[in-house]
């Protein structure tokens, strides 16, 4: 089980009446435990490749495959039970939510997967605690660091045990210190979950020791045979 891109083609109407070709023939696969980088320059699309891994664009053309579903012939009502409960999204910014606990910021996420209260709790702790905020969970967003924000949105994404974690620029908020603290973060935690993870960064340097690095350029993916 794992996330397959094969050969996706995405464009976007540029408004003059042609299109802009932000996705050209990708294909990629990451596998579960392990994490995939995708690197290149701004705007080269690879927020692009994210949105349609994550089911929230459909490609003009290609396959996508999350924990063994194929997604494309399925319905938007099915897409978003497929993102539910296979997909966890990191983005750029925490979006965290003013006025709860970083303790209930997590149970709102893992709520929606259902189960006991009791049951959600402790998965709220428990993740709470692999992301090293076991003694902050009390804390308020304006309590916590940007570091701390960072990780409080991973333990969200995760807190419903999903098969593929999407992650894009984590670190472009933080700091190289604390980038890289996030990085070997969310590569544990790919590990240790079996976790496919599909990591965006334009920042080679934060990256470390990716399973696999690809590069994308003009909307392509470049020096990488295609895996899918
Ligand atoms: P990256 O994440 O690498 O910066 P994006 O995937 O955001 O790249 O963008 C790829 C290309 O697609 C860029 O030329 C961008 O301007 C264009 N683009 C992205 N989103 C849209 C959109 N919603 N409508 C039109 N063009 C878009
Ligand atoms: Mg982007």
């Amino acid at each position: 089980m794992s996330l397959i891109l094969n050969d996706i083609t995405l464009t976007y109407p540029d408004g003059d009446g042609a299109v802009v070709r932000a996705v050209d023939r990708v294909s990629l696969r990451a596998d579960r435990g392990r994490t995939v980088a995708l690197t290149g320059p701004s705007g080269c699309g690879k927020s692009s490749v994210l949105a349609v891994a994550g089911t929230l664009i459909r490609p003009d053309s290609g396959g996508v495959e999350v924990g063994g579903v194929r997604v494309d012939d399925l319905s938007s009502e099915e897409r978003a039970a497929v993102r539910r409960e296979r997909i966890g999204f990191v983005f750029q910014h925490d979006n965290l939510v003013p006025g709860l606990t970083a303790l209930e910021q997590v149970l709102l996420a893992v709520h929606v997967s259902g189960g006991r209260p009791s049951a959600q709790r402790r998965r709220a702790l428990e993740i709470l605690h692999a992301v090293g905020l076991a003694d902050a969970a009390g804390r308020m967003p304006g309590q916590l660091s940007g570091g701390m924000r960072q990780r409080v949105n991973i333990a969200r994404a995760l807190v419903t045990e999903p098969e593929v974690l999407l992650i894009d620029e984590p670190t472009s908020a933080l700091d190289s210190e604390r980038g890289a603290e996030i990085i070997d973060l969310l590569m544990r935690l790919t590990r240790e979950r079996d976790v496919a993870s599909l990591l965006v960064s334009h920042d080679l340097g934060t990256l470390g020791d990716v399973d696999e690095t690809l590069h994308m350029r003009d909307g392509a993916l470049v020096g990488a045979p295609a895996v899918a």
